[in-house]
């Protein structure tokens, strides 16, 4: 039996599947990614993964075809690695040792956001050529389709969308190290920080914020969000995810938006809506259907699944031919 498999290197998961020839899971793996000694320790770990996943979809490892990679951290697509940006363990090997394993050419390595647009689209009811996959989580990240492509630029990370620089004034420093960028004001690591700017800009209102604390996470802000100085921060988010929004459409001109993450995920109403409803005074092009991933948390492995199962692409349309 053809078997495929999809591999999710996240910020904090390492999870493999194994599937059938459509798309069916037949076995799964899942542990925490190991901060370290060494990025070889994740490369082991990853392998230890896919091992699992096959032998819990009762095949022999080398019975897979092709294997989709989604990778968090800097891509080297020349040389078939990654440098994650979340845990200090160096150079991870991927493409080779994975290659070894399965015994087959067929390895597809994509960044995280890139496997979620090719997750969106290969399970999308019309498989648009035209797509964007938004994540707004601890980073954010854009995974985009044109024409039927999914870009990766020549090392494999085009898609940065969350250093964009939506802030001229720039108030805010991104982890990255520069000012400005959207990341720096709406992921899910930054917004208690920004949450405290705007505090103090405002004269340390009353607020049921533990804004002081550092326990305070933006879970609390959107938990609290009819404290009065809670809801001007999510007004102040959604202002600034509508106009990163907003140069991502008028960049790529996509027929959807299908946006993730956890800060998306956990808050709907307070994350999406809102920029779903800004987006019309904002795009002077056509404005796109903006709506969540019902893949949830499996988009990222369900994307590199699926570009195992269509060459790196997600496009369906010779199966449904
Ligand atoms: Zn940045």
């Amino acid at each position: 039996m053809a078997t495929y498999a999809g591999v999710d290197l996240g910020a904090t998961n390492l999870r493999a599947v194994v599937a059938d020839a459509d798309g069916t899971i037949l076995g799964s793996d899942r542990e925490p990614v190991p901060r370290g000694p060494n990025g070889l320790a994740v490369t082991e770990a990853i392998l230890d993964r896919l091992r699992a996943a096959s032998a819990a979809a009762s095949v022999e490892p080398e019975d897979i075809k092709a294997v989709g990679i989604a990778a968090a951290g800097r891509l080297d697509l020349t040389d078939g690695l990654v440098e994650p940006t979340n845990i200090s363990v160096g150079e991870v090997p991927l493409r080779g040792p994975v290659s070894n394993l399965l015994d087959t050419e067929n390895v597809y390595l994509h960044k995280d956001v890139a496997a979620g647009v090719i997750g969106e689209r290969y399970h999308a009811e019309r498989n648009p050529d035209d797509m964007v996959y938004l994540t707004i989580s601890s980073g954010i990240g854009a995974g985009i389709a044109v024409d039927g492509n999914i870009l990766a630029g020549w090392d494999g990370n085009a898609g940065e969308a969350g250093h964009l620089t939506v802030d001229p004034a720039g108030r805010m420093t991104c982890g990255c190290g520069h000012d400005g960028h959207w990341e720096a004001y709406c992921s899910g690591a930054n917004i208690p920080d920004y949450a405290r700017l705007l505090w103090k800009d405002d004269n340390r209102p009353e607020t049921a914020l533990p804004i002081e604390s550092e326990e305070f996470t933006a879970a609390d802000v959107f938990e609290k969000a009819n404290d009065a100085f809670a809801a001007q921060v999510v007004e102040r988010l959604a202002e600034w995810n509508a106009m990163g929004m907003a140069n991502l459409v008028h960049s790529y001109a996509p027929l959807v938006v299908s946006i993730g993450g956890a800060v998306a995920l956990n808050n709907e109403s307070l994350v999406v809506d809102p920029i779903r409803d800004r987006l019309d005074d904002l795009v002077m092009t056509n404005v796109p259907e903006v709506r969540l991933t019902a893949l949830g948390d499996d988009v990222v492995v369900e994307g590199a699944l699926a570009s195992a199962l269509t060459g790196g692409t997600g496009d369906t349309t010779d199966r449904r031919n």
